[in-house]
């Protein structure tokens, strides 16, 4: 079981199973909304997270028209979650609100197109410009 919370504490979950995938994203979305080079992000299956306290959400639409909705903390604002209509059934994790993420291996970097330069990029992992057409239980 993993667990996580925000910067207040507000906010907090539990997460059964591990991830899906672990992905850096240096998209402008992240970028605005962690304030900070790129986000990672690891998917899970969203039936085995469980959240305590009322986080807040926001819902925009990405690029493919897909809605994307970011849930926050509305007390301190850390960002928690992501969830995306085109991917139904998960949800990703702000890897940085987790109490332990040693463990956590990414796999990919996208939205390399908008990446800062002062933001250095892992060149070990596939890179993609924008979100490549991957579908979680493909091969990454
Ligand atoms: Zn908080
Ligand atoms: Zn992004």
């Amino acid at each position: 079981m993993r667990h996580g919370r925000c910067l207040c504490g507000a906010c907090s979950y539990e997460i059964d199973g591990d991830p899906i995938v672990v992905a850096h994203c240096h998209c402008r979305d992240c970028q605005r909304v962690s304030g900070a080079g790129h986000t990672t992000g690891a998917m899970f299956h969203a039936d085995g997270i469980r959240i305590s306290g009322n986080p807040s959400s926001f819902d925009m639409t990405s690029e493919n028209g897909n809605t994307v909705t970011r849930i926050f903390c509305g007390v301190c604002g850390s960002p928690l979650f992501g969830r995306n209509t085109g991917m139904p059934g998960v949800m990703t994790v702000a890897a940085g609100t987790l109490e332990r993420s040693d463990d956590l291996v990414p796999q990919v970097a996208i939205f390399a197109r908008t990446r800062a330069p002062w933001d250095l990029m892992d060149e070990t992992l596939p890179t993609f410009d924008t979100q490549p057409g991957w579908k979680p239980g493909d091969e990454v």
